[in-house]
């Protein structure tokens, strides 16, 4: 199933279903849409009911205010290795507010501030089932589906301190979407691979396989520190191939057209500008 939320022309949001070319709106028993898949995920919606969705309408991010948004950072072995960093023993993880997030065909704005704005294409883990301590066996039974992130960064403000939250959660900085491919669709995502490119020229190229921690090893490793809730997003780390370590950098500029795919899951593709 492929899951997105949808603007209408009037502002309202709601939680629909895609099939093909048609889109199917999630109702609940009052015969009312769900805001977001967020909301829909929280109803502990199985089989909520649908009716097709007509009128203009755009694609928005699919979880509006996620509770909780966990990034991990150097977590591709080639990665790794291009940052010139040790294989961690415990995921490196940190943290951006829901205001960080934008719509996965909204033009992101390069700060006056930053010189340094880079690229990190990313798979990103959506959390069906909330719990604590999570077994990583049982882990996959938690996530609702996957979705991609452009988890766009200020490298001099990531690198201006040992915490790299002021590079990593700048406001509608961090692309979505556009959907949420439940894991049925996708078999073994290990076997998936990550592209990014910029203009159309391949920058990154990553193996699912590649993740030093992958989503049930994340999933346990996060969730015993914090409560996982419906709609919670953790974004897995971004391979090789950030503008960042090439030499030298090629960081984004007004005009760039970023796109992030993954086979079965679909492409993120972003405008960035002044
Ligand atoms: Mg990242």
């Amino acid at each position: 199933m492929r899951l997105v939320t949808v603007a209408r022309a009037d502002g309202s949001t709601l939680a629909a279903r895609r099939d093909g070319d048609e889109l199917h709106a999630f109702v609940d028993e009052l015969g009312l849409n769900y805001p977001d898949v967020g909301a829909l995920l929280r109803g502990l919606v199985d089989d909520a009911a649908t009716e097709p969705l007509a009128g203009d309408h755009r694609i928005v991010r699919p979880v509006l205010f996620p509770s909780a948004i966990v990034c991990a950072g150097v977590n591709y072995g080639a990665h790794v290795r291009e940052m010139g960093r040790e294989t961690p023993t415990s995921p490196t993880l940190f943290l951006k507010l829901a205001q960080a997030l934008t719509d996965p065909d909204a033009t992101v704005a390069i700060p006056a501030e930053s010189s340094k704005v880079d690229y990190e294409g990313e798979l990103v883990a959506v959390i069906g089932r909330g719990g604590r301590r999570i077994p990583r066996e049982q882990a996959l039974e938690h996530v609702a589906g996957v979705t991609l992130m452009n988890d766009v960064t200020m490298r001099d403000f990531q690198y201006r301190s040992l915490q790299w939250f002021a590079g990593k959660s700048w406001h509608a900085s961090t692309p979505i979407g556009p959907e949420i491919v439940t894991l049925d669709e996708l078999g073994d995502l290990a076997a998936l691979e990550l592209t990014t490119a910029v203009n159309g020229e391949v920058r990154q190229t990553g193996a699912i396989g590649d993740l030093i921690f992958d989503i049930p090893a994340l999933i346990a490793d996060i969730s015993q520190v914090i409560e996982l809730s419906p709609g919670d997003l953790i974004a897995t780390g971004t391979p090789g191939g950030v503008g960042h370590a090439m030499d030298p950098p090629r960081y984004l500029a007004p005009g760039d057209v970023v796109e992030i795919t993954i086979d079965g899951v679909g492409t993120l593709r972003t405008t960035f500008a002044a």
